[in-house]
């Protein structure tokens, strides 16, 4: 039984039933839809048969909605492209001109109030950078880094603006309402800044009555890794979104950045994604490339809670051999885990509550005794949650009668979330958790499972018990 969770992001490859199944039989936690591609029509017509298909299967694969965010791009040029070459400049105009090789303008024109002198500017996937060295009344001046070509619609990145209007853009809100509309168990928010930008985003989630969604803040500019202990304390989960982080940041930074920030979410109890050509080569070729597999393995080595299929499963060829080879992959990484090194780390923030303390004794006790398996009884899914953070050795069976934390523990590690009725009586706890336990794993005579929960099993009742139950 794997730990570490798979998301997909399913597109024109995947989104017929057929290959849902064979994506959820393969071993998917999380559908991603991403919003920058997909519309609400094709993310409807997704979910539903996600949803038909969990009560088909008996599983609880979860929707997440990824928003677009800024989307900057190159306004028509001439002839659709311009040669530029290093050391030439090129101005950068606020309203519309035809572009060439001195001068083109983007589809968002506020950007260029924004933008400060020093900024860089990357064309097309980070291929042309720019650096702003002047700045006029509606125009930028740029010099040109590396040769290179600026073509219409390509995609732009910039790095160093001074934010003078909301984060949210009409689209992301429009996006949002569509989430809480059709019930979305995550929603990753793209190019967040700063922890204002997350607050706006929850700001806008209250007023939605949207209670239930799981914010994922995607880590993807410098000043998102500058910021990162506001957003992480905000949010309920980071993603290390390696493709526009890998051209806003230098590349050869994006490891220790990566190793760094799954620590962080350890250490405060958050979730953490890596994201990103994880196996981009499957794309086009049955097999991935030495190079990935080891990528995929130190992402789970280092404890992360779920990695993430973009390009692999939204388009490629082999979409459901990527996500079985990921899932062979998690669970070769995962023997060689060192959970005491994962729990000294998650114990290197203070814990001085009670949820937190209980949640230690028992994965501390479940690894000095060789348990087969922590059950938690959990209403919200806290308790789960503060169990997960310190990555025990055994699985942890989450049972809720709340169908939104069962698909809200999609993406915690180790966790398996199981739907049951109310248990009224200690008795039933105790009767039920072992009957799962049994039903989930293959026990003998002897082997140890960890119970703990809050009792009465009811909302807001604190978890306030663990057990050592013998088979
Ligand atoms: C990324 O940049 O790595 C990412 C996951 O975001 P998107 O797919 O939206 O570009």
């Amino acid at each position: 039984m794997k730990k570490t969770k798979i998301i997909a992001t399913i597109g024109p490859a995947t989104k017929e039933e057929e290959t849902l199944k064979e994506l959820i039989l393969a071993g998917i936690d999380v559908v991603r839809l991403n919003l920058t591609h997909a519309d609400h029509n094709f993310c409807s017509k997704v979910i539903e048969k996600i949803r038909k298909l969990n009560l088909q299967f008996k599983k609880n694969v979860a929707v997440m909605l990824d928003m677009q965010g800024p989307d900057i791009r190159v306004e028509e040029i001439a002839g659709g492209s311009a040669k530029l070459s290093k050391g030439d400049k090129i101005r950068i105009y606020k309203n519309e001109v035809l572009g060439d090789r001195t001068k083109f303008s983007l589809n968002d024109d506020e950007i260029v109030d924004e933008v400060l002198v020093g900024a860089k500017i990357f064309v097309d996937d980070g291929k042309v950078e720019l650096e702003v060295v002047a700045k006029g009344v509606g125009y930028l001046i740029c010099e040109v880094k590396n040769e290179g070509f600026i073509a219409t619609k390509k995609s732009v990145n910039i790095c160093k603006t001074t934010r003078i209007r909301p984060f949210l853009s009409e689209k992301d809100k429009s996006d949002m309402k569509f989430a809480t509309k059709i019930g979305a168990d995550f929603l990753a928010v793209s190019f967040v800044n700063t922890i204002d930008d997350i607050l706006e985003v929850n700001d806008l989630l209250i007023s939605l009555g949207n209670d239930d969604i799981e914010v994922i803040a995607k880590i993807e500019t410098e000043k998102a890794v500058e910021n990162i202990d506001g957003i992480i304390n905000e949010c309920d989960g980071i993603m290390v979104a390696r493709g526009d982080l890998g051209i806003e940041m230098a590349i050869e930074k994006l490891p220790g950045i990566q190793k760094k920030l799954i620590g962080k979410c350890i250490e405060k109890g958050r979730i953490s994604i890596v994201a990103t050509e994880m196996l981009a080569s499957m794309e086009k070729n049955p097999r991935p490339t030495r190079a990935e597999v080891s990528d995929v393995a130190n992402a789970v080595m280092d404890g992360v809670d779920a990695v993430m299929l973009s390009g692999e499963t939204a388009i490629g060829i082999y979409p459901v051999n990527a996500v079985a080879m990921m899932a062979t992959i998690i669970k070769a990484a995962e023997q060689n885990i060192n959970c005491i090194e994962l729990l000294d780390k998650a114990m290197r923030s203070e814990i001085n509550d009670t949820v937190g303390l209980i949640a230690y004794s028992v994965v501390d006790c479940a690894n000095r005794l060789n348990a087969k398996a922590i059950m938690v009884t959990t209403m919200t899914g806290t308790t789960a949650r503060k169990v997960s953070r310190l990555r025990p050795a055994s699985p942890i069976f989450a049972l809720s009668p709340n169908e939104a934390t069962i698909k809200k523990l999609a993406l915690s590690f180790g966790v398996v979330p199981v739907l049951v009725k109310e248990l009224h009586n200690f008795d039933k706890i105790t009767q039920k958790t072992i009957e799962v336990a049994k039903e989930k794993l293959k026990l003998v005579a002897g082997d140890k499972i960890l119970i703990t929960g809050g009792y009465p099993f009811v909302e807001n009742s604190p978890t306030n018990f663990m057990k050592i139950e013998e088979i």
